[in-house]
């Protein structure tokens, strides 16, 4: 995870990259710092906690002065978080900020402590700094390669050398990396939000490449020292999309910029009436052939798929396994090349995702990837890509993203459905009107919130929680059940709601308040009778249903009620209920609703 930033121009430095800094913070908080070229010496300032530690550092103690310098925000993986851990790292010589993990850090802390080196911190990022010092030969971009051949692990690098004052040198392997590119000035970063005030032309790096960079140049080339042409590339969404506009916070913002994150996903992709996904390369001959598909993805993205793969088995009557990237990598699956593997990631740079990724194109299997962020790792290496238009999500928790995922798993359930002729024209053009609908209703879903609110300050006191539900509702349960967890810190879990009475309701107690989903109307009966279950042993109930079903009196203590859509489409309206429950849950908690403890966005480390 981490966030770096580098810039080299005529601007206060100091001042770009707390900028840039701001803007990455949703990729870890635990530290801050800066080494900026002062009077031709590398100057380091660092600290640990969020970047307004630094800032206030910076105020009480000394802003360096230069048009030159990296910037890093972290997620400390090893090490704690402190200021003696805080990047950059190095010596008067070279300092550097790293995103990502150096495996093999030991073997070499154990050289260079033989070689007469002392390290500060307990980082894995510091043997790469004293490496890089130990091997320097006056030319960085030999010093680098030479390094670059020891190192085992991912990275992000931004390096300084005090020999080339107002140069940045950069590279990267697994951890994502951009180059901005200004008049007069250029940029170097994690991701697009931190430049995008200056420039929205940017390039990307690919793994191995290694950049240097003054205000006036930019020269990318590879290991054997081979100069790369790049093509540019443009940031087509505006600054305001990467700030709060008048929300109290970035999540409260992206929960309701849902509709439109949906409509600009989906429009694009239906056509006549019809779903239209081949633009991604897939055509209809190539979905019918598939015997199986696999989801694999993380946290949030997972419950996606888990959504995707009730949606595509009750549609399509195709086999669909759904698996965490972090288990499924290593669990020898059995998949070939009749087989789609369909990798989910917001950022496009999730590690596991990707190791998954690479593993099913060695074992011949055709990958779809349905991500966020264009032109991200996941988006490059697989076959296909779905890109979903959420536009830059900031909060840690995701909302919108999750949102557009789904859009994604809806569009591909109706036309593989269509393609295996399981349902008919007819019955593919309402579901497909159905999902052009949606944008409405989630406008409309969106005035419950002061009824979340509600039902929040209500649960704000409990200890423990239960999110329940069947079907649908119950991978409803789960992404429910993982917001209010990460945000508010208060334990959840989700069960499925027939589960229950197989151990865990030995839990429920007045003391354990109760989050019921019931939108499946075949089920809702079912999930009745388990809500009675817990509410007969004291638990306070919320239940989220439909509007058009009967709900008696004393069945549930809380009511949200959604309006009417095919069953199949309910988990579109279901889900944000529980994202605000969740967000205002944490509101009143008074925690840091973006930036959640431990948390970092993009998790780029395994
Ligand atoms: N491994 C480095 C550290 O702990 C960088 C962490 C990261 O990229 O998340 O300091």
């Amino acid at each position: 995870m981490c966030g770096i930033v580098g810039y080299a121009g005529n601007r206060d430095c100091t001042d770009v990259l707390i900028s840039g800094l701001s803007k990455l913070e949703y990729r870890g908080y635990d530290s801050a710092g800066i080494a900026v070229f002062e009077d031709g010496k590398i100057t380091v300032e660092k600290c640990k906690g969020k970047l307004e530690e630094l800032e206030k550092k910076l105020a009480r103690e000394h802003k360096p002065q230069g048009h030159c310098g990296i910037g890093h925000t972290r997620w400390a993986t090893h090490g704690e978080p402190s200021d003696i851990n805080s990047h950059p790292h190095g010596n008067a010589n070279v300092s550097i900020v790293h995103n990502g993990i150096i495996e093999n850090y030991i073997k070499i802390k154990a050289f260079l402590t033989d070689k007469g080196y002392e390290f500060d911190s307990d980082t894995d990022t510091e043997v790469v700094a004293k490496l890089l010092d130990y091997y320097y030969n006056g030319n960085p971009v030999e010093t680098i390669t030479k390094v670059l051949s020891e190192i085992e692990g991912a990275y992000g690098l931004e390096i300084l050398f005090s020999d080339f004052p107002n140069t940045i040198y950069a590279v990267r392997k697994d951890s994502p990396l951009i180059v901005g590119v200004g008049q007069g000035e250029n940029f170097i970063a994690s991701d697009v939000p931190a430049i995008i005030q200056y420039t929205r032309d940017y390039y990307l790096i690919e793994s191995d490449e290694i950049v240097s960079l003054t205000k006036d140049a930019v020269s990318i080339c590879d290991i054997h020292g081979t100069k790369i042409e790049k093509e540019l590339q443009h940031a087509d969404w505006d600054v305001e999309a990467a700030e709060k506009g008048g929300y109290a916070h970035f999540m409260l913002k992206e929960i309701h910029e849902q509709p439109t994150a949906f409509r600009t996903t989906i429009k694009p992709r239906i056509m006549d009436g019809m779903p239209f996904i081949e633009e991604c390369g897939i055509t209809v001959e190539m979905l019918n052939s598939y015997k199986k598909i696999f989801i694999v993805a993380c946290g949030t993205a997972m419950h996606a798929g888990l959504v995707g793969k009730y949606v595509i088995e009750k549609l399509a009557r195709v086999e669909v396994t759904v698996d965490i990237a972090s288990e499924f990598r290593y669990r020898k699956p059995i998949i070939d090349k009749d087989d789609l593997v369909i990798l989910i990631s917001q950022s496009g740079e999730t590690a596991d995702t990707k190791a998954v990724l690479m593993m099913a194109k060695e074992m011949g299997a055709r990958t779809l990837s349905v991500v966020n962020v264009k032109g991200s790792s996941i988006a490059r290496e697989s076959d296909f890509v779905l890109y979903t238009h959420a536009g830059p999500e900031i909060s840690v928790a995701s909302t919108k993203a999750y949102m557009v995922q789904l859009s994604i798993m809806y569009l591909l359930a109706i036309e593989l459905a269509y393609a295996k002729g399981v349902i008919s024209k007819e019955e593919c053009m309402h579901l497909t009107k159905e999902l052009e609908n949606m944008p409405e209703k989630i406008s409309e879903v969106l005035e419950l919130k002061d009824r979340c609110q509600f039902i929040a300050s209500k649960l704000v006191t409990a200890e423990s929680l239960l999110y329940i539900g069947r079907g649908l509702d119950y991978a409803l349960s789960m992404e429910g059940s993982l917001k209010l967890k990460e945000i508010s810190y208060i334990h959840s879990e989700a069960y499925a709601a027939g589960e229950l009475k197989h151990g865990t309701i030995s839990l429920v107690t007045e003391a354990m308040p109760v989050v019921a989903v019931a939108t499946q109307s075949d089920l809702f009966d079912k999930t009745v009778s388990n809500v009675k279950e817990v509410k007969a042993r004291g638990a306070k109930v919320t239940m989220i249903c439909s509007e058009e079903v009967n709900v008696d009196k004393d069945v549930a203590n809380h009511l949200v009620k959604l309006p009417k859509v095919d069953d199949i489409l309910m988990p579109i309206l279901a889900v944000i209920p529980l994202q605000f429950i969740a967000y205002y849950t944490s509101v009143l908690k008074g925690c840091d609703v973006d930036k959640p403890r431990n948390l970092a966005k993009s998790v780029t480390v395994e």
